[in-house]
């Protein structure tokens, strides 16, 4: 797949667009103005991937925390603003790495103006985001809605453009997956920043991901994207672990184990789902790319065993452990996964 040019923006120490890498992103679910807890939330959200956490900013108390949040995390933070200009400036002022922020919402030219060059000073990226939903009614009502969404960022990004600000990254969400689709397909030759991808309010973990998946998916296989977020009703985590499935799916990054598992039938002769699930538990914590293979039976399991780092192929109460095409053990099923993650183990390096 062929990657749109995109100009590189930094996100703290975090680069989007250009020849970076797809970056994950999520959002914290604990009040801003919990030092404590939003501390904790976003160290659970690094030891799980994520590489750039954003905050609700609802008020100047949640503003003023962003300080003292600032100083006990390393992941880079992004501020997510709504109306008030005084909440930008606050949340720049505690040193926050990127604003989320619609100069549309705030209405006053002056006000806008501020902000900017505030951001400017301090070189902090806005990303200018329009969500379907949140269109005023008035504005260009005629026109279909993808070509509102996209008209209604470009009319943002010139505002920032006339003030001279290039530090942007645009989003356009729906929870339609056409509809947003298109929309990021349209801007996409438009403008040179870098897009932030996702399907807005996508749900509970089992369809969001789904939904996720062929939305932000279908772009990222098009060559479109630079970031993205997984929006799931769920704990943080759950969006970064979804989000890496999408872009491991894809080939375009890696990290911790991809596991193949058959979906078990008639054959099998082990109670092949218990053992997939088990085996997935037990590699949560494995950041290595290892592929890992547990497969029901002889038909096709010697085969997709033998083509991953390490695999279970299983017989009658029995299986035979692959690594990298040779049987290094057998053992009873009930001694099966602790003999296959022996061998994950020794190929667990402790990272990507
Ligand atoms: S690998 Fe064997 S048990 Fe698993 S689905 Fe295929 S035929 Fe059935």
């Amino acid at each position: 797949m062929t990657r749109r040019a995109s100009v590189a923006i930094r996100i703290g120490g975090v680069c989007i667009g250009g020849d970076s890498p797809i970056v994950v992103q999520s959002m914290t679910r604990t009040d801003t103005r919990d030092v404590s807890a939003t501390v904790d939330q976003i160290k659970q959200l690094k030891d799980c991937g994520c590489e750039i956490v954003r905050l609700a900013v609802p008020d100047s108390d949640a503003a003023q925390s962003l300080a003292g949040i600032k100083k006990r995390v390393s992941l880079p933070i992004i501020a997510d603003i709504h109306f008030d200009y005084r909440l930008a400036l606050a949340a720049l002022e505690s040193g926050v790495d990127g604003l989320r922020l619609n100069p549309g919402n705030i209405g006053d030219r002056e006000q806008v103006a501020m902000v900017v060059k505030a951001a400017k000073h301090r070189e902090v990226p806005i990303r200018v985001g329009v969500n379907a939903g949140s269109i005023p009614p008035d504005f260009q009502p005629e026109a279909p809605l993808v070509e509102r969404m996209v008209n209604m960022a470009l009319e943002q990004i010139r505002i920032m453009e006339a003030l001279e600000f290039r530090l942007i990254k645009v989003s356009l969400k729906a929870f339609d997956v056409p509809s947003t689709i298109q929309a990021y397909q349209m801007i996409a030759g438009k403008t040179p920043y870098p897009l932030h991808l996702g399907i807005t309010e996508a749900g509970l973990p089992r369809t969001g991901a789904i939904r996720s998946a062929i939305g932000i998916g279908i772009l990222l296989y098009q060559g479109v994207g630079d970031t993205i977020r997984v929006s799931l009703s769920a704990h943080p985590c759950e969006e970064v672990f979804v989000a890496y499935e999408i872009l491991k799916s894809l080939g375009l990054r890696q990290r911790g184990p991809t596991l193949v598992s058959c979906p078990s039938c008639g054959r099998a002769e082990v109670d092949i789902i218990a053992l997939a699930e088990e085996v997935s538990r037990r590699m949560e914590r494995i950041r290595t790319p290892i592929k890992v293979a547990v497969m029901g039976c002889v038909v096709n399991g010697p085969g997709e065993a033998r083509d991953a780092d390490v695999g279970i192929a299983c017989g009658k109460g029995r299986g035979a452990i692959f690594r990298k095409g040779e049987v290094v053990a057998t053992a009873d099923e009930q001694d099966l996964i602790d003999a296959l993650m022996k061998e994950v183990s020794l190929s667990d390096t402790g990272g990507p």
